[in-house]
């Protein structure tokens, strides 16, 4: 059942709707499963492993065997900031990013309600997520970029995917509004992550990390924020796995975004309980660049059941955490990513982590979807002959 998050307006499972037809606001997907937690641990690692709480049918399903990223336990950097710090690394999904988890249920969704188009606004990685899974079941597929502001790696994956392309004289914001008045037409069914579908299969992040720590929960989640969607799918994947009883405690959400694009963080840093958009976002981590987010009510309540907070890091912080994660700890992200990291340290420093707590940073996407940024931050290869004896010379300096 679709149920809406403010007035509790309840609409079926095969209705294309994405806003309550009685107020206005958000969706949600409630359904009650009955499992003990026993029954994952013989099946393939894959966030499908969980689909017992996913509201598609499994054995139809969309699926590049996303999920089960890898779980890294980062005491270089833990140490240096004295909390217990894991990163969960989610550029190791199909396309590279933890939209991959959405598109699977979300795409699943779109075959069983048997429409022929796809389609959403885009940042990059969901276009590029979108792309490859709209490719895999066969349905048609149209992007709409904010144009010159997408990284290349994900304009190339939505590309060489198949999607029809558009580049759009606006920013994200103007794109969602223009994708989401064509889905109310009935021309195409909505991926992006106002479906509640699609933070269905974004909920497993949360399942996840309470698996990897042998069903606990840590003390702490900390992620970049842009539209909204994962942290909010996020904190209902804990609250489920809370109410089934696999765990007792709680973490704290935490959303870090960019100071020129944070509605959400001025709010909670304002105290307020609403969330006022910001005109002309803007920053280096593209995939966060978002004045306007669409799931603010759901982050909002997430941030403040939890007890958590929210953040705003620089773009210099952003660039120096994403070099400083991947010199420290071999983890290659891309900009928006290393927010969270960011967002980490600045929290450590201002005293609103607590030594030894135990922390979970989200890394989004890989660094090879921005591949421009990355170069730009080094300094570029020396040339030189294929020449031992000169080489030694170079090794003497290091
Ligand atoms: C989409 C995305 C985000 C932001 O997620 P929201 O659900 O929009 O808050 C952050 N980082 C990366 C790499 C992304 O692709
Ligand atoms: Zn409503």
């Amino acid at each position: 059942m679709i149920r809406c998050i403010s007035c509790d307006a309840k609409y079926d499972d095969d209705e294309i709707i994405y806003t309550c037809k009685e107020c206005g606001s958000i969706l949600e997907v409630i359904q009650t499963p009955s499992v003990s937690k026993e029954v994952f641990s013989n099946r393939k690692n894959t966030m499908w492993k969980y689909k017992e709480f996913l509201p598609v049918n499994s054995d139809k399903r969309v699926s590049l065997e996303e999920g089960a990223t890898p779980f890294c336990k980062c005491d270089k950097i833990g140490k240096e900031l004295g909390v217990d710090l894991y990163v969960k690394v989610e550029g190791s999904n199909p396309t590279g990013s933890f939209k991959d988890r959405g598109m699977s249920v979300g795409v699943t969704k779109a075959m069983e309600l048997g429409v022929n188009m796809v389609g959403c606004a885009s940042t990059g990685n969901t276009s590029a997520s979108l792309a490859a899974y709209a490719a895999r079941a066969g349905l048609k597929c149209i992007v709409l970029l904010p144009s010159g502001k997408v990284a290349l790696g994900k304009l190339a994956q939505a590309m060489f995917h198949g999607a029809k392309v558009l580049g759009i004289n606006g920013n994200f914001d103007e794109a969602l509004e223009t994708v989401t008045q064509l889905a109310l037409d009935g021309e195409l069914y909505l991926l992006n992550s106002i479906n509640p579908y699609r933070l269905e299969g974004q909920k497993t992040i949360g399942f996840e990390i309470v698996d990897d720590l042998g069903w606990q929960s840590p003390d702490r989640i900390i992620l970049p924020v842009g539209n909204a969607g994962n942290i909010s799918a996020i904190w209902k994947g804990i609250k489920e796995f809370n109410q089934a009883g696999f765990i007792d405690d709680i973490p704290m959400m935490t959303g870090i975004q960019a100071v020129n694009a944070a509605p959400i963080a001025n709010a909670i840093k304002q105290g307020k309980t609403e969330v006022t958009p910001v005109k002309d976002p803007d920053t280096i981590a593209t995939a966060i660049r978002i004045g306007a987010p669409v799931s603010s009510t759901k982050a909002m309540r997430a941030i403040q059941e939890s007890n958590g907070t929210a953040e705003t890091v620089t773009d210099d912080e952003i660039l120096d955490a994403q070099k400083y994660l991947a010199r420290t700890e071999g983890i290659g992200v891309e900009p928006a990513s290393a927010a969270s990291i960011a967002g980490l340290k600045k929290l450590v420093e201002n005293g609103e982590i607590d030594k030894n707590e135990r922390v979970v940073c989200i890394v989004t996407g890989h660094l090879l979807k921005d591949p421009n940024t990355a170069i730009e931050a080094c300094t570029q290869p020396t040339e030189i002959d294929s020449d031992a004896e000169a080489i030694k010379k170079i090794l003497k300096t290091l």
